[in-house]
């Protein structure tokens, strides 16, 4: 008998860790796990509101706010962290996060010197480069330069490289972009593409590839009708993620629902996808979300 509750256990047990979960934690902040191995991509927990961005002002990651959080989506163990470019809204807590989970922080280079102006070591640290490959537990996640679009007006805010380590108290200013990178993110169970901006240039690769998932950010996109032929139908995707719907200038509420980003359209472009045949699942906060089973 004890055998046979031993076998079922490890036949359960196996299963449940085969399955790929996803959670939401704002913008593009999320977590992809299959039981094992957790990565948490652009942890930025930490709001700031319109004024922190004065070009005087400074500002930091809130370390009882990101406990909060965590602790309230059940992230409980980190393998890696993954930030897709240097500005605050995607890249605040990633410091943090990878020293609490004792994990490394993947970036650019501007990212990297985040890193280091927070303290992390070289040995915690692991460049991004467009096409480099890198594996983490049964993960293998290959990165593609996708340019960060400009800024409502067609201004591009906090643009360039930052050249040297970035010290915790700094200006939001200080946070230029430096490269940006999309992922595709693969495993046994199979396939997601997780596409940081909206818009992706024409020659990209990731227009030739397969996924079964697609988490797209969709804030200042050019058009839906553009991400749907462009990204959505090419990777044969059965179901769409938007993220970086909500509107990071607001606080977070306690009761975890999120305000929409300002002229989102998020009817207008769930509505246009599922036309498709294509489901759409949009995010709530600390849901977590069966993505391969
Ligand atoms: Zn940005």
């Amino acid at each position: 008998m004890k055998t046979i509750t031993a076998i079922l256990i490890i036949i359960f047990s196996s299963s449940a860790f085969s399955q790929i979960k996803f959670k939401w934690l704002g913008i593009t902040a999320m977590t992809i796990s299959d039981g094992k191995t957790t990565l948490f991509f652009d942890p930025a927990i930490t709001r700031f509101g319109p004024l922190d961005f004065l070009p005087f002002k400074k500002v930091q990651s809130n370390h009882a706010e990101v406990d909060y959080w965590l602790n309230r989506c059940g992230v409980k163990s980190v393998q890696a962290t993954i930030v897709n470019h240097a500005h605050t809204d995607h890249v605040i807590d990633a410091p943090y996060v990878t020293k609490k989970f004792q994990t490394k922080l993947f970036g650019s280079t501007s990212v990297l010197n985040i890193g280091r102006g927070h303290g992390l070591s070289n040995e915690e640290l692991q460049e991004i480069k467009d096409g480099g490959i890198f594996k983490i537990g049964d993960f293998t996640i290959t990165s593609y330069n996708t340019p960060h679009p400009p800024h409502a007006g067609g201004i591009m805010l906090m643009d360039g490289h930052i050249e040297k380590p970035l010290p915790p108290h700094s200006r939001a200013w200080d946070y230029k972009v430096g490269d940006t990178f999309s992922f595709y993110i693969s495993h046994p169970k199979g396939n997601i593409l997780y596409q940081a901006v909206a818009d992706i240039d024409l020659n990209s690769p990731l227009h030739k590839l397969k996924s079964e998932i697609a988490l797209i950010s969709i804030a200042n996109r050019t058009s839906t009708e553009k991400i749907l032929t462009e990204t959505v139908k090419p990777t044969k995707a059965s179901m769409v993620i938007p993220l970086h719907i909500d509107n990071f200038l607001y606080p977070m509420k306690k009761t975890g629902e999120v305000d929409l980003w300002w002229g989102l359209k998020l009817d207008e472009f769930t509505q246009k996808i599922m036309n498709h045949g294509i489901k759409v699942h949009i995010p709530k906060y600390c849901e977590e979300v069966t993505l391969l089973n």
